[in-house]
């Protein structure tokens, strides 16, 4: 057995909240060796950032470390003092994190920023730093690297910031490298040259990776071993392969149920209910036991203890010791949908669509060039189908979203709504027809007036819209849509901050539906959502389109996704469709190349062989100068 690089053991990190101290992270203990990536699996606020940042002890001032030990290369850090400590940050451990934009200093150039680690940790300078800096950049794969050196992080895109990112933690050579969601605000095109990057880098230094992600997907590809965290405990811990054939804990196999993917349609897919519990109110027995189909006494009584159940993998959980508690949870029930029947005439209808911007240069601000956010733009969706338009960041697709909804006025083309021609209207005949077609956003947090309570926002746009409930009082029809989508009538006295991200999505789409629409463009609503949430959502979304016979555009990045919910799906890329289809018939043989790109980068979360990723080269062209062909 290899020595281990780094070994937490005990460790417990708590908040200070006024005069309490709430326990965030409890008792996490874990093992990594040189040139293993050990995956910590989670969904928001298990825990799994606080314990990064606690290893190079990075805490926001709140955060107090209350117990365990950090050992690495022969120091418990946790008792190092603060000089030492910080020889440590990016020498010997470096940490890579999800928002590269707000992690690196906007006003110091690329090169600067690189050459301030060699500095520091390697004592390079001047020309020796600048040459290793440069072989960095080229290192993590940044086109035009010795250009690159002289920008600032504002001239650089997404993807290039990341890239940056990593060459600045990997400027120290250190032997472990702590990457807290690397990936989740890059599109799947970057994420796949991102991970490859650090898989290659890895295995050329034999580092140490922790790899902190919400995502299985990523976990498929990157893992040695797995940890699963939930509450602030690590829950079960299993090497990659035993990981995904055979999961063990409850929790775990409730997170691959809650999975959509094409072999689900037609179903719902499984949820997980209830909250995870407030760090206030942390049960003593099992955290899960709340949302646990095999709860009994034992579980609200006695905190789990480890269970080995194979080679490296453990489970907290009681049902190891009781296996004949095991009770099969009861599928959720299947229903058949009708949302598979065979479409009637078109709802909407888009033709030659086209939103161009203008670039305007020049003291008489002359128009210089366009734009293309949309180009050319067709299709059409039937009442009580779905159609997903999908493509990565700056394709046009939301853009395409509100041209139709005529939230944005169109360049060219045509946009008809049950046969009305909606792009020759004017805002006051728009007026009536907005009613029939809602849009939900990606973040239901900004889209809800904090200041309104729920059963004023959802009235809000009945009074707009002139909805009125003849038979029924206001609050009657309001309490009905509130249990419409799985909330509690009650929740209307409240407030948006009140709510979870889930619950927010869902009275979002309570307010959507109580102008009684016909048609919801839905821009990435599941997008901001864990899992588990994002189950409910679509769930809920399925049903209400199968009892109500709504057609949705579905905006999304997201394949799984796409499998799942939608009948159609049309590939945007550069503000033009560049290939539409039936979900399966895309899916199983895209015939556009970009389309063939962009799935072959989804990662799979699921051990299915090597996956063969097609590379795009280059970066992708502006808008505002696309390729002619
Ligand atoms: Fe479920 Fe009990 Fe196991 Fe917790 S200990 S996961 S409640 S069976």
């Amino acid at each position: 057995m290899f020595k281990p690089l780094l070994s937490v053991q005990d460790l417990s990190v708590g908040f200070a909240s006024g005069r309490t101290l709430l326990t965030a992270v409890s008792d996490v203990s874990f093992d990594l060796t040189a040139g293993e990536t050990l995956a910590l699996l989670g969904e928001s606020g298990c825990g799994k950032s606080v314990t990064a940042l606690s290893l190079l002890r990075l805490l926001p001032a709140a955060g107090r470390i209350l117990g365990g030990e950090v050992r690495f290369a022969g120091n418990d850090l946790l008792q190092l003092p603060e000089v030492d400590m910080r020889a440590v940050r990016g020498g010997g451990m470096a940490m890579i994190f999800q928002e590269p934009a707000t992690s690196l200093n906007p006003v110091m150039t690329v090169g600067r920023q690189i050459e301030e680690v060699l500095e520091r940790h390697l004592a390079l300078s001047g020309e020796a730093a600048r040459q290793r800096a440069l072989e960095l950049l080229n290192a993590v794969g940044m086109a035009d690297a010795a250009r690159r050196l002289n920008d600032y992080p504002f001239q650089l895109s997404g993807g290039m910031k990341q890239r940056v990112m990593i060459a600045v933690a990997l400027a120290g050579n250190p032997r472990l490298l702590v990457a807290d969601e690397p990936t989740t605000a890059l599109d799947v095109t970057i994420q796949a040259q991102i991970l490859d990057l650090l898989r290659r880098l890895q295995a050329e230094h034999g580092m140490g990776m922790l790899l902190i992600t919400h995502d299985l997907g990523v976990v498929a590809q990157m893992a040695h071993r797995v940890g699963v965290m939930y509450a602030g405990e690590i829950i079960e811990e299993a090497p990659r392969e035993a990981f995904f054939s055979s999961p063990r804990h409850p929790y775990t196999q409730k997170l691959f149920a809650a999975l959509p993917d094409i072999t689900r349609r037609g179903g719902r897919l499984e949820t997980i209910d209830g909250q995870v519990p407030a760090l206030t109110a942390m049960p003593s027995g099992c955290r899960f036991a709340e949302r646990c189909p095999h709860a009994w006494e034992r579980c609200r009584a006695e905190a789990p203890k480890w269970h080995q159940v194979g080679e490296q993998h453990r489970v907290r959980c009681h049902l190891l010791a009781e296996p004949e508690r095991l009770v099969a949870s009861a599928p959720q029930a299947l229903r058949e949908t009708n949302s598979l029947a065979t479409p009637d005439s078109a709802l909407l209808t888009v033709d030659h669509l086209r939103v161009h911007f203008p670039i305007r240069r020049g003291v008489f601000q002359r128009t210089v060039g366009h734009v293309k956010a949309v180009d050319d733009v067709s299709f059409e969706l039937a009442r009580g189908r779905t159609l997903a338009l999908v493509g990565e960041s700056g394709c046009g697709k939301t853009t395409a979203g509100k041209a139709i909804l005529q939230l944005i006025k169109p360049s060219a083309g045509s946009v008809q709504l049950a046969g009305r021609e909606l792009t020759v209207l004017s805002r006051h005949e728009l007026r009536p027809l907005r009613r029939r077609m809602q849009m939900i956003f990606q973040d239901p947090f900004a889209s809800l007036n904090p200041r309104l309570s729920v059963g004023e926002i959802i009235g809000e746009g009945m009074s707009a819209l002139g909805v009125e409930q003849p038979n029924a009082g206001r609050e009657a029809a309001i309490a009905r849509l509130l249990q419409q989508v799985g909330l509690d009538p009650a929740a209307a006295q409240r407030y948006p901050h009140e709510f979870s991200g889930g619950q927010r999505q869902r009275i979002a789409i309570a307010r959507a539906l109580a102008v009684q629409p016909e048609l919801i463009i839905c821009d990435e609503p599941t997008s901001a959502l864990d899992v588990s949430v994002q189950a409910q959502i679509l769930n809920l979304l399925k049903s209400l389109q199968d009892d109500l016979g709504l057609a949705y555009l579905f905006i999304t990045h997201n394949f799984a996704v796409v499998e799942y919910l939608a009948h159609e799906v049309a590939v945007m890329y550069l503000g033009r469709i560049v290939e539409r289809g039936r979900v399966d018939e895309v899916m199983n043989s895209p015939r556009h190349l970009y389309t063939q790109a962009l799935l072959s980068a989804v990662p799979s979360p699921s051990l299915t062989g090597a996956q063969k990723i097609i590379r795009l080269t280059g970066e992708t062209p502006s808008p505002a100068n696309p390729p002619n062909k």
